[in-house]
């Protein structure tokens, strides 16, 4: 059996429809697919049906963005119910935020002469929910600047025009949220923070006040020393172990479906807690 319970489809930024997701896991020997995309739920009615058709289990999914002393961090839920009223109104409040930053950025890009800016960006948004990235390529698109990276580095970056800060929910909130609805709140890929030791420590004593009950010991292909390392934290506070690929885009070996180590022996699968 191979649980993947991070992946990402087009419903936020990764590039397969629910249904071609699904269909690879399947291809990938992946057996239970959790699909976590950003702060929205909006791909699983679509791949349950495909899923249930072809004999994967799946299970829901959702990957929130938040803060944590002033960095942003990941939260994801699994195995929730999705028609739990504050996992709903959480989806709802971090689609605002997102909306209320893009407007913003827009003004501002506005503001120095570009026009069209909010309608321009949208054409390059799809059915994703608006982004900088899709600022970067109207910009590009433009002609304003050479590329994504100049676009960060003139428009959109950190002290830049289109800086704006996001405002999400508190983490409490989310993992609130998560666990009202029956689910599992799993603290994501906890070693893509950057973070010292000391600070990694504080932030999974907070997520384990918050009510928070799983980490992500394997974030995609990692080396042993890091699972090892993730091991004994999960370990440490109690805390189930999860595993994910983050699949965003079918050209990337190291997020590539289902393809990870396993989890150690004195792990407690997160699975187990629904089982
Ligand atoms: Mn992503
Ligand atoms: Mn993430
Ligand atoms: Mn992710």
């Amino acid at each position: 059996m191979i649980y993947d319970l991070h992946t990402h489809s087009n419903a936020s930024d990764g590039i397969l429809t629910p249904e071609a997701l699904v269909s690879r896991a399947l291809v990938r020997g992946v057996t239970h697919l959790a699909i976590t995309d950003h702060d929205t739920l909006s791909a699983l009615p679509q791949a349950y049906s495909h899923a249930k058709a072809s004999g994967l289990d799946l299970i829901s999914g959702i990957e929130f963005s938040t803060q944590w002393r002033g960095r942003g961090v990941h939260l994801v839920g699994l195995n929730m119910d999705l028609s739990g009223p504050s996992l709903l109104a959480a989806v709802h409040s971090q689609a605002e935020a997102r909306t209320t930053r893009a407007l913003e950025i827009a003004r501002r890009l506005e503001k120095l002469g570009i026009p069209d800016v909010w309608a321009g960006a949208r054409q390059f948004a799809g059915s994703e929910a608006l982004g900088r990235p899709h600022f970067a390529q109207y910009l590009m698109h433009k002609g304003y600047v050479p590329s994504m990276q100049a676009a960060f580095k003139k428009y959109l970056g950190a002290g830049k025009a289109g800086d704006v800060q996001q405002c999400w929910l508190e983490p409490e909130e989310i993992v609130a949220a998560i666990t009202d609805a029956g689910g599992i709140a799993v603290l994501a890929h906890p070693l893509k923070y950057s973070l010292t030791h000391t600070k990694l420590r504080a932030l999974v004593t907070d997520f384990s006040e918050w009510g928070g009950q799983a980490m992500e010991v394997i974030s995609g292909q990692q080396n042993s020393m890091d699972t090892q390392l993730m091991a004994r934290v999960a370990q440490q506070y109690q805390l189930y172990a999860s595993c994910g690929s983050d699949f965003h885009v079918p050209d990337r070996p190291w997020q590539e479906l289902g393809a990870f180590g396993k989890l150690p022996e004195s792990c407690t699968p997160v699975w187990r807690s629904w089982q």
